[in-house]
């Protein structure tokens, strides 16, 4: 072992259970991409004021867990802890909300940053596959977002997974309601903290994890009753969109998700095998935050999936992905002669499309045909001196343990053959 070891909160994505996270980041941006979303990637940080306004002041993303940091030349910048804020910031910054096509629909893929303790499903730097859909209101829109996250997570085989809905209002009735909350909250036992949050962000308080909190939240009033009609009526849509879709959704009353900007749809996807760290993923809708980063009014929604909880949600329901192996040959040459020309042959094999490996290092045939095995490779190509006098090599099927003399101008059509 090194001196060094990864920094506290974090984990080394290594083979072969790297592979399945890249297939998880495939499987949920496969619906994204099907959809008409457009990939996109911005800077792993970026000025901390867009986070500050983008966020939110008053959440625990902003005053604890962000990693803010002054460079050399004195700019002040943030980890980015979440992609929303920045995908909205750089989609206005090249103006495609002017190119007279909305919504503009973006996906991303990445790493985040948050300064949290870390835990089973908690993590300083974990993986998100999220997706934006920027300038358009329209309940459809809502629905498709969760209806994509849905099928992605079943394309992976999740089962166990639920989704929550609330709708959290508009600039009409949410002022309403926060005040009713807080003249709630205000008569509760709440520790300082929680009391500044009760003036800053009422709403969030519903958000608070604490049995000492959640048990005194009974009574509180609820969103729901609140709702202008507007709201109502689009929230009926959104629902009626998703039961038509077949999508299955519990309404959540107190569902309120950690961020400022959410208005109206708020959905969350938790995973009942995960603990206390239950939600893989999570979205809503955000008609106020492009104004707030100093942007002109764009009704938008998204959602972003947690790709690190994902794969642990996989474990929880013993879903193995079906991952090819990443060697479908292995080529073992036995002398010099041998390594020439079956690393010429390699070449070949992987300009076919064949995913093909070599015993490197000189090893003696044992060692290499126990690399050949460990490969996951179906096929060996074996050869050494009176082969090649023959102008063959033999190919060793590693499952049968049969093996054939095969001309070396027939090796790819052979393979090919015997892959099917
Ligand atoms: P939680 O309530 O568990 O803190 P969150 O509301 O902060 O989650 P979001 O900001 O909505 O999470 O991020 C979307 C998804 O990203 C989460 O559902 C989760 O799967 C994942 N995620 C968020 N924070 C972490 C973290 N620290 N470690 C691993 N995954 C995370
Ligand atoms: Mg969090």
């Amino acid at each position: 072992m090194s001196t060094f070891q990864a920094p506290k909160g974090t984990y080394d994505l290594l083979p072969p259970h790297s592979a399945t996270y890249l297939t998880v980041r495939e499987a949920i941006s496969a619906p994204l991409r099907n959809s008409g979303y457009g990939y996109i990637e911005t800077p792993g940080f970026e000025n901390v004021e867009l986070f500050a306004r983008g966020v939110g002041e008053s959440t625990d993303i902003v005053t604890k867990e962000m990693y803010a940091f002054e460079t050399k030349g004195g700019d002040r910048l943030a980890l980015r802890p979440e992609g929303t804020a920045s995908v909205l910031r750089a989609a206005l910054e090249a103006n495609l909300h002017k190119g007279g096509n909305l919504p503009v629909k973006l996906w991303y893929s990445g790493s985040y940053y948050r300064y949290e303790r870390p835990q089973k499903g908690r993590y300083r730097h974990f993986s998100q596959v999220g997706a934006e859909a920027i300038g358009a209101e329209d309940p459809a829109l809502d629905a498709e977002l969760i209806i994509l996250a849905d099928q992605a997570y079943r394309s992976l085989g999740l089962r166990n997974f639920r989704i929550l809905l609330n709708s959290l209002g508009d600039k009409e009735c949410r002022p309403v309601y926060r005040a009713a909350l807080q003249d709630f909250l205000r008569g509760l036992d709440l520790d300082d903290d929680t009391r500044r949050r009760v003036d800053i962000n009422p709403l969030r308080v519903l958000d608070d994890k604490r049995e000492s909190v959640r048990k005194q939240l009974t009574g509180a009033p609820a969103l729901g009753d609140y709702l202008c009609e507007a709201c109502k009526a689009y929230h009926e849509q959104v629902r009626e969109l998703l039961t038509a879709a077949g999508v299955a959704f519990e309404n959540d009353a107190n569902l309120v998700r950690g961020l400022d900007y959410y208005t109206r749809t708020t959905f969350e996807f938790v995973h009942d095998g995960l603990g206390s760290q239950s939600a893989v993923g999570g979205g809503g809708r955000y008609d106020g935050l492009s104004e707030m980063i100093g942007g002109p009014a764009l009704p938008s929604v998204g959602w972003a999936l947690g790709v690190d909880r994902t794969v642990l949600a996989l474990e929880a329901e013993g879903v193995t992905l079906d991952i090819p192996a990443a060697t479908a040959v292995y080529a073992v040459p036995l002398g010099e002669e041998a390594r020439r020309v079956l690393f010429a042959q390699v070449t070949v094999l992987r300009k076919a499309g064949i995913a093909t490996d070599f015993a490197f290092g000189g090893k003696g045939l044992k060692n290499a045909m126990k690399s050949a095995n460990r490969s996951g490779a179906r096929l060996a190509l074996v050869a050494g001196e009176r082969d090649l006098a023959e102008g063959v090599v033999q190919l060793k099927n590693l499952e049968s343990g049969e093996q054939t003399a095969v001309p070396l101008d027939a090796v790819v059509d052979e393979v090919r053959r015997t892959l099917g």
